[in-house]
Formats: C-alpha cells, structure tokens, sequence
C-alpha cells in the first residue's frame, strides 16, 4: 500500500544533541562517507551486521536505552558533530567541479532516466550491472555537483532474492520489502501536496505515486503504481523489476516514460537536458515531443527540438537485451497519442523500426536513436560495435563516422573502496585520493605502499569474505533452509590462505561461468595441487525467465557439492550490492569469460582492481582497452567466433594454460617473509593503470562534457 506513510524513525525520538542522526541516515551520503559509515557502526555494531548495513533499519531496532546512553557519550557525540560538520560543508556544493566549469549553470537540470537504480542493497531497484551502474553514475554526479535529477522505478518487491535448493535450482523469492527500512519518502509537490501522476493506457487511466531518494546532493524519484484507485493489474505494474510478459513491460515503460516526463512536470522541474539510460525509457522522448505539438509547434519543429536536447546510452549489442514490441500490442496502447504528436499511424510506426525489416516490431532503441542527437555506447569497443550495427539509420555515412561515440563506464571509487584499502591510499597517495580519483599522478604514488602492509590488507579482506561466507552457511544452517551438503557448497570448508578466484555476475549464459568446467579432471589438478591449493567462489542471479541460465547454476551447483572437489568451488547465494563489497574485494583473481563482443563493459572488474584483485579475463568491453600487458591477464578468444563450440575450447586452453603457467606460480612465489613480490608488482600496476582510467569521476567528466553541455547548448547559449 502506498498511502502516505510516516519518515521512517526509531520508535522513539533521538535525544536533542543527536536528531540529525535520521537526516544522515536518509540521505545515501552516508553510504560512501567512511567516517559517517563508521558512526553507524559504531551505535551497534552487531545490529549494524545484522541489518546488512542499513542506517534506518538501525536506527529504527535500537534499544531507546542504548540511543539515550550514546547522547550522553562524549567520544560517541563528537564524531556525530564531526560528521554532520562534512555533511553540511558537501550539502552547500560550494566549489564543486560542475561549478568551476559551468559557473553560469547552476540552475540548470538534467534529468536521468533509468529503469534500475542500484544505489545500497537496502533499495533493492537494480538487478545487475546496468542498475549498479546508473547508482553510480548519481553518486559520482553528486560528488562532482552536476545538477542530475534521477527519475525511476520504486518496485515495492525489487527484485528477487535467490534461493539454491539442495538438487541445485535457483528459486526466486519475492519479498516485498519494508519502505520504512529504507531512505525512501513520499515526494512532495512545490505547492506541498504528494507528488502523482497520471498516465492513460489502453483506454483506462493508471495513477502513480512518487517516491523521493536522496543521493547526496542528487535526488531521484521513483513511480510506484500500488494505489488504492488503480485497478488490480496496474497496481502491481510497478511491483517488479523485469517481471511479468510484454504487455506488463511495455506498460512499465510507458510509465517511465511518459510518466516520468510528467513526474518532473509535477515536481516543478524544467530539465534542459534529458539522459535516456538505455532503451526502457525511450517513449520520454515521445512525451515531451506531444507537450511541444500542443502548444502548436509542428511534428517536425517538435521532434528536432527534442533530439537536439536527448542524450541516449545504450548498454549492449546482446539482440535479448533490445526490448521489441509487437505491432498491436503499439497500436492498442498508443492509438489515441499518435495524433497528439502530428503523427499518422505509419508515421507513428516508423519511428521503431528496425533498419532490417525482416525484425518486424517497434524496437525501442531505435525509436531512441532517432530521437536523440547525443549517442553512446559504453566502452570504445561497444561505441564501435553499436555504430557498426545501427549505421543502416545513417544510409550514406561511413560506419566510422556514425555519430554514436563510446564512453567507458567506470566505478563511483568511494563506493566501492574496501575501508582497509582506503586506508592505504590515505595514507600512501593523499589524504583526499578519492576526490581527485581520475587523476593519474594521484595513482603513481602507489609505488610507495609498503609490499607487506599492502599484501597483510589483502589478506584481512580474503578472511573477512571467507567469514561472510561462514556467518551467512551458519545463519542458513541454524535456520533449517541448508542441508548440510549445502553448508559445504556455500563455502565452509574454504582456505583463507590458498589462491582465490571469484567469478560473479548475472548468469547470463554468453558470459560463460561454466567455461573452467570443460576440462573437470584439468581443473581439479590446478585446484588440488598440494602445495599450491586454488579455490573458487561463485556468485549470481539468473533472470527467473532465462531457464539456460538457471541450467548454467545447477551445474555449478552440482559441480560445489561434488565430493571429489573437496568443497574448493563454492556457490554464494543471493549476489547483491553487499554480498558483492565482501566477494569481489575479497578474492585474489577476479574471472571473466564473455563471448566477445557481447560484454558491452562489465564493471566488477573495475571494482576488484580498484581494490588490488587482478583481473583474468577475456579481452572484451573495458579490458580491451585497460590490459597493458602487466596488470593483470588476458584471453585472446578465438578467431573463429562462427563456430562456439570451437571458440570456448580455445578460450578454455588458455584459461586453464594462464592459471597453471602464470597466476598459480606468481601468487605462491614467496619471499622468506611470505609476501609475493612478484604478485604484489603486478598489483601495484594494476591499481595504477586502471584506477584513474575506469573510476565514474572520469566518466561523469565525460558525459558533462561531451554529451549533456552540446545537449543543453541549443536552450541555454553558455553551456
Ligand atoms: C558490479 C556488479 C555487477 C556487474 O557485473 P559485470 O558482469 O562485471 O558487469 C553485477 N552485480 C553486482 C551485484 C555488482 O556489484
């Protein structure tokens, strides 16, 4: 139910010094701010365990006894005021990027679009890359000041959490989650009421209510269906991401779009800028063009005004990840529109086609491109291979001159820095690294990092994830959901001190987590070595409805609880935000095996690096252009891709050949000291070259500067 509901609060008031406590806690600032993380830990640090990290959930099951004592506390109320001190200085944006370079800007909006947000695993929006990507593209936006206002989805059950049963299927649970247990609140309108919106389909009106998230100095809204007025069916419209059939979808991104154009006119805003992330969000494009037609603009004057002012990503050359709409599903649900944009019926139509009519239906990254005139794919080689697919739209132009650019993703650093390492580079590089993370003379320093303190740091993150491991079998244990077998695949019987190799990610089957698989008797060589001992940690959801996918986990699975691999491969259930700040910053090799090109980027590599996990993989997305030969190792797939059967088999010879001939011999190359040295410099390179390269404050630059400022040029003359 989404009637109005009260801010979410401990049950009882906070003492008068410590009021501000909830404001923290319902801003995600905190969630990247190390000293305010450590404030939250420190009010109950087994509570802070038990909720996954969550503030407001803390705030909301602590004793009243235990708040009032620590109003009374000295050392506890000090570093309150020292963290509300930074809190208020970041909330004033005096200074920032965005207004040392765009000094005349500073009422300007942009708005950003995206039908996942994965900003903490305490709002469960996102389901994978593309979502932990757009939180991090709001984090980074908010540090650097540039005025981005998100507008998405609230989906009351989120996504699934995943459950392994004992023969091995994944099981998706939906939980619908507790709104007071998250930093979410009701949006208001300038004049003060709860901001809705209404959006006709298919001859009925659905209403939706807006949701408020606050990221730092960036907010984002979210549009939840789940009202008392809307029939049934719609009311759960909003209720999951990527659940339900292609009406219910279509129906979802009508209301991202088209409501979500209506969400910003309710709250007052006038963004000079609207940023399409990815596909789901195209029909924004139609709504602002029928807003110009009424107010008697022609089509043709309309839609170029909007093109000129839409900026628009796309985020993979995988044909599933295009969504298609068929025919009459359009015409039953946009009959009516067309004629409020100027548009004939076929007109309407064309606007989705696909350039090879033989893929009949109205695609929705093609209705994006056509009414954008700022494109990108996200990294150089899927800039490359997303102008080489969509260039039949520009008939005439050389592929290489198609006006899609490539911008590489990368990570929002304070996010995904583990505390220990943070430390380190306050120590080692500057104390304000991460403000200045993209800047490479800032990472050259980290030559200067002691081998063994770095080596010990990176041992404490392997045992605090095989502990995380541990805490999470025993709580499954205890609670009768695993069998004892399934204690054992979870990870138990792990060795903190052997080679570890995490691989995590969607189960997508083109990225392939069964690749180290194909030689069983090969792999259980490099794993069972006596002296030099390998293990694996897996991770990931499959999309409940991609059944290859589900495949791919069972046999994983199977393979985890195979006696004969001695509990060395495990499978960590649920693979979330949080479970991932433990599992890819606490490996020693992070894997992965795409079918090139068909990783547009991938991310989690970025994070491991950041962190001094080397990266193993193939090269494709942002390896491609990150590996240099020395920090970190690459597979050259096969050069026969027509024929898979043949490619995974060389690209598993080179895997298998890398472990056993490279990354085995280097890790347990030791020092009489125990450090490896020779590891150790690769690290060191690792950080080095890949942190200020693929870092979102890099990237953010470069979405400012190459596509929101040409975007907002056309209305505002000093962009
Ligand atoms: C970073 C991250 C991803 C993205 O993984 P890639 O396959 O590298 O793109 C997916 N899920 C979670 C939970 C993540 O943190």
């Amino acid at each position: 139910m989404s009637e109005a509901q009260p801010i979410a609060g401990p049950p009882g008031p906070l003492p008068g010094g410590l009021v501000r406590l909830q404001e923290l806690a319902n801003n995600l600032w905190w969630s990247w701010n190390p000293d305010a993380r450590r404030l939250f830990e420190a009010m109950d640090r087994t509570l802070w365990r038990l909720t996954d990290h969550n503030p407001v959930k803390l705030l909301h099951d602590l004793k009243p006894d235990r708040i009032a004592s620590l109003g009374t506390d000295p050392v506890f109320v000090r570093q309150y005021s020292a963290v509300l001190k930074a809190y208020d200085e970041y909330m004033a944006a005096r200074g920032t990027w965005f207004v040392t370079q765009y000094p005349t800007l500073s009422t300007c909006t942009i708005a950003y679009f995206s039908a996942e947000l994965g900003l903490h695993s305490s709002i469960p929006i996102y389901s994978g890359g593309l979502g932990i990507l757009a939180g991090d593209h709001c984090k980074e936006a908010s540090d650097l000041g540039v005025p981005i206002v998100g507008v998405g989805f609230m989906y009351p059950q989120g996504y699934f959490r995943q459950r392994i049963t004992a023969e091995g299927w994944q099981q998706a649970e939906y939980v619908p989650f507790n709104r007071l247990d998250s930093p979410i609140q009701q949006a208001m309108t300038p004049s003060g009421s709860p901001c809705q919106v209404k959006v006709e389909m298919d001859s009925r009106t659905v209403s939706a209510l807006v949701w408020q998230v606050r990221v730092g100095r960036v907010n984002l809204y979210l549009i939840d269906t789940d009202l008392p007025e809307n029939a049934p069916d719609d009311r759960e419209l909003s209720a999951r991401l990527y659940g339900g059939d292609q009406e219910m979808r279509l129906r979802q991104e009508m209301l991202l779009g088209i409501g979500g154009v209506r969400v910003c006119r309710a709250l007052g805003l006038s963004p000079v800028v609207w940023h399409a992330n990815e596909g789901h969000s195209a029909f924004l494009t139609l709504e602002r063009t029928r807003e110009l037609v009424q107010t008697g603009q022609s089509h043709a004057e309309a839609a170029e005004l909007v093109r000129q002012s839409t900026v628009f990503t796309t985020h993979t050359p995988v044909p599933a990840g295009h969504d298609v709409f068929p025919i009459p599903l359009i015409e039953r649900h946009f009959s009516g529109y067309w004629e409020q944009l100027g548009l004939t019926r076929d007109a309407f139509l064309r606007l989705g086609e696909h350039p090879d009519t033989s893929r009949a239906g109205f695609n929705m990254t093609a209705l994006a491109i056509r009414m954008s005139a700022h494109l990108n794919g996200v990294s150089r080689e899927h800039g490359r291979v997303t102008r080489a697919m969509w260039s039949p739209l520009w008939p005439g132009i050389p592929q290489d001159l198609v006006p899609i650019r490539g911008i590489t993703n990368g990570i929002h650093a304070p996010t995904w820095i583990a505390p220990e390492m943070n430390h380190l580079y306050s120590k080692y590089l500057a104390p304000d690294w991460a403000d200045r993370s993209d800047e490479p003379a800032v990472w050259h320093r980290v030559s200067d990092i002691p081998e063994d303190e770095l080596w010990a740091v990176r041992q404490t993150l392997k045992r605090k994830l095989m502990r995380f491991i541990r805490e999470r079998a025993r709580e499954g244990w205890m609670q009768g959901r695993l069998e004892a077998s399934q204690v054992l695949a979870a990870g138990t019987l792990l060795d903190p001190e052997a080679l570890t190799i995490g691989f995590a990610r969607r189960f997508a089957t083109y990225k392939r987590a069964t690749l180290l698989f194909r030689d069983l008797d090969r792999l259980k060589d490099i794993l069972q070595s006596r002296r030099r001992p390998v293990q694996i940690v897996f991770a990931g959801k499959a999309h409940p409805a991609d059944e290859p996918g589900r495949q791919f986990i069972h046999q994983v699975y199977s393979v985890c609880k195979d006696r004969g691999l001695g509990g060395q491969i495990a499978f960590l259930e649920d693979y979330d935000m949080h479970s991932a700040k433990f599992l890819v910053l606490g490996v020693d090799v992070w894997l992965n095996t795409p079918t090139p090109p068909m990783e547009a980027c991938g991310t989690s590599g970025q994070k491991a690096a950041l962190n001094g996990v080397l990266h193993l993989s193939v090269l494709d997305g942002w390896w491609q252009e990150g590996y240099d030969g020395a920090n970190g190792w690459a597979i050259t797939s096969s050069p026969d891709p027509a024929d898979p059967h043949a490619q995974d088999s060389h690209d598993a010879e080179q895997l298998y050949r890398l472990l056993e001939h490279e990354v085995v011999p280097l890790y347990y190359a030791r020092d009489l000291d125990g450090v490896p040295r020779g590891w150790i410099q690769i690290v060191k390179n690792a950080i080095r070259t890949i942190a200020p390269r693929f870092c979102a404050r890099r990237m953010v630059k470069e979405y400012m500067e190459l596509l929101y400022a040409p975007a907002g040029s056309p209305q505002r003359k000093a962009w």
